[in-house]
């Protein structure tokens, strides 16, 4: 959302505005913007077809034991996509990513850059969870990265954060070893891309959270928040 946006928003609520209604047909005596048009109708569709063909996805065995898919959450336009590795216990029932003991250290990261988590999008490479947390296969990986790219190609974030090794693996293609990567920028499709720790590893390994705020320092300078 643009500041100019914001700006308005901010305006109605002082005024006492609590919510928004967009309902189209409340709408439709109204001309359509210059906005509408220059506005892809499909990348809401395109958003919407994909979160489906997600929910719907049985191309692997994970389809079997998962209570719920875990596709994403956030700001589908948002500047800045964290991603991490895949769903655990509570991301399994609850059909959020990164709700659980790590999620809670990266929601306190992510308010420590001065955003919510409503600000960003969230999302993993694989959306059902591996039972016992077990490490993704290499066939459940290959599955589930087009999910995964196809999400970045319609959010277009100005910059990613890879959580763990992972969401670095699937986007580049490479097997870097995080710890000899972290903290510096790599490129996926013209984004910039900002290796760093998995918050599940910062509970493990507390003083690594200083690695973490330091790479989280420079995704801040990028995107121009102070
Ligand atoms: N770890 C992840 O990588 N993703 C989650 O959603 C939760 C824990």
């Amino acid at each position: 959302m643009t500041d100019d946006v914001l700006y308005e928003l901010a305006l109605l609520r002082d005024l006492g505005y609590t919510h928004l209604d967009l309902n189209a047909a409340r709408l439709a005596r109204f001309p359509e913007s210059p906005i509408a048009e220059a506005t892809p109708e499909t990348s809401t569709d395109e958003w919407a077809a994909l979160s489906a063909e997600a929910h719907d996805c049985t191309a692997c065995r994970l389809a079997g034991t998962r209570t719920n898919v875990v596709f994403g959450v956030g700001d589908p336009s948002a500047d800045l996509m964290f991603i991490g590795e895949a769903p655990g216990r509570e991301e399994d029932l609850q059909g959020e990513p990164f709700v659980g003991r790590a999620g809670q250290l990266l929601t306190d990261i992510i308010k420590a850059m001065k955003l919510t988590r409503d600000d960003v999008y969230i999302a993993n490479v694989i959306k059902c969870r591996p039972p016992e947390n077990r490490n993704p296969e290499p066939d459940e990986l290959d599955q589930c990265r087009p999910f995964l790219r196809r999400q970045v190609d319609l959010i277009q974030p100005k910059v990613i954060v890879t959580l763990g090794r992972f969401g670095l693996q699937s986007l580049t293609g490479k097997s870097y070893a995080i710890s000899a990567v972290r903290g510096q920028w790599l490129d996926y499709n013209g984004i910039k891309l900002m290796p760093t720790y998995h918050p599940a590893y910062l509970l493990r390994t507390p003083a690594a959270k200083k690695d973490v705020w330091a790479d989280m320092k420079k995704v801040m300078a990028e995107l121009g928040i102070g």
